[in-house]
């Protein structure tokens, strides 16, 4: 009998990256660690090409698998049972397994697959595999055998030191360790799309700062309080990071008195860009990051977008361009943002919001209009007036 629960942890691409994989198992156990950090005696570390964590039995397992789950990298996650590289010290294991399926999942029928890591040891896989599979049918005679449509499967990693059992591997999210891709600057507003648009970096192994920008006082406190909700969110997966809260205000303001109203929106979109790029360099971003997606509004499609484009030398990353709004609201689902997001609360975009805005802008007509605003003074305004907020998860 274990005296801890082990967690088998895979790394999906991380196992991929030839000379540098080291470097980003390294980077993923240290994830795994800071994130298990609020449970007392849990030791991470890596040993033949796996992740283990071994926690103590007094912490409640699924707990456990939940935080590693959130781990970009991880690929999937096994609870399993440790015992000797021997064949009656495996049978025994797989035999506990066993119990513990019939009564927790009432299992009926079951398969086992072994892999033998250990090329010395003297017997095969499949024959290993046939060897555990009579001993859980002699230990749990309520059981059948069924290799094509089991209850479950019972795996063996057979290696020189310890063997594993387990059953269930849980999916984790894949990506890179966080921190392995640089850092973006993510525009954040209180909508569906962005916090997943952050989230999908994150999942590359981007790190993120945020920005965010109101209209303060025709958005109100709570719209904003809305934002830094979804932020912490987020944050459960990345970590702590600050987001600038930029009241944009007296910029929507000036192109209001200014310029041709239908072009308002594409407009404000520029100068959020620009606000956003100068934060970003000051914050050693290299990128910056919307939630935009091909044709969802007006100012979302190619031309509008080539129109917001244009305003910033940075890469801008959109990693939803291509996606349909479903699949982006079950991502929303799925990370946790998705409740939070529909909550209605007014947006900065939808102040000052011209009736038929324009869907195809031309950039020398738009660069006509801001002729008319003093651009730097405005923005560097705006970015003077930002607020800093400490996002933890
Ligand atoms: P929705 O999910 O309703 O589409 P949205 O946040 O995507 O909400 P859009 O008007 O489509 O709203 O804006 C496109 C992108 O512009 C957003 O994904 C976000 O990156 C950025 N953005 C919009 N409003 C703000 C804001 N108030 N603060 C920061 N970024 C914003
Ligand atoms: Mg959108």
């Amino acid at each position: 009998m274990n005296e801890q629960n082990i967690f088998i942890v895979r790394c999906g691409e991380v196992a991929l990256k030839g000379m540098n994989k080291p470097y980003f198992e390294k980077m993923l156990v240290n994830r795994i660690k800071k994130l298990l950090k609020k449970f007392d005696n849990v030791e991470t570390y890596r040993h033949e090409g796996l992740i283990f964590v071994r926690a103590d039995k007094k912490h409640d397992s699924e707990k456990i698998i939940g935080e590693i789950s959130k781990v970009f990298g991880v690929a999937s996650i096994s609870p399993a049972l440790e015992c000797e590289s021997e064949l009656n010290a495996i049978g025994a294991a797989a035999c506990e397994l066993a119990m513990k399926l019939i009564e927790e999942k009432g299992i009926k029928t079951f398969k086992v697959s072994a892999k033998r890591a250990d090329k010395n040891f003297p017997v095969k896989s499949p024959e290993i595999a046939r060897i555990i599979g009579a001993k859980v049918l002699v230990g749990c005679r309520v059981l059948k055998v069924d290799v094509h449509n089991p209850d479950a499967e019972i795996f063996v990693d057979l290696r020189r030191d310890v063997s594993y059992v387990f059953e269930q591997k849980i999916s984790g999210f894949g990506g890179l360790p966080l921190g392995t891709n640089g850092k973006g600057m993510i525009l954040m507003s209180g909508g569906i799309d962005s916090p997943v648009a952050a989230w999908m970096m994150a999942k590359r192994g981007m790190m993120i700062e945020a920005v965010h920008f109101h209209s303060y006082p025709y958005t109100s406190q709570r719209a904003q309080e809305k934002v830094e909700d979804l932020a912490r969110i987020v944050a459960a997966y990345v970590g702590r990071y600050r987001m600038h809260v930029i009241n944009l205000l007296p910029v929507q303001e000036a192109i209001v008195s200014n310029c041709p109203e239908d072009e308002t929106t594409i407009l404000v979109r520029r100068f959020m860009m620009r606000i956003a790029e100068k934060l970003a360099a000051a914050n050693g971003c290299q990128m910056l990051i919307t939630g935009e997606n091909l044709g969802q509004v007006a100012s979302q499609t190619a031309e509008a977008l080539t129109v917001t484009d244009a305003t910033v030398n940075m890469p801008v990353m959109r990693p939803l361009i291509a996606l349909d709004k479903v699949d982006i609201i079950e991502k929303a689902k799925e990370i946790g943002t998705y409740e939070t997001s529909i909550m209605p609360y007014e947006d900065c975009c939808t102040v000052f919001l011209p009736k038929h805005p324009v869907t195809k802008p031309k950039l020398e007509k738009i660069l006509e209009s801001e002729s008319k605003l003093d651009v730097d003074a405005l923005v560097d305004a705006a970015v003077s007036r930002q607020e800093i907020i400490d996002i933890k998860p």
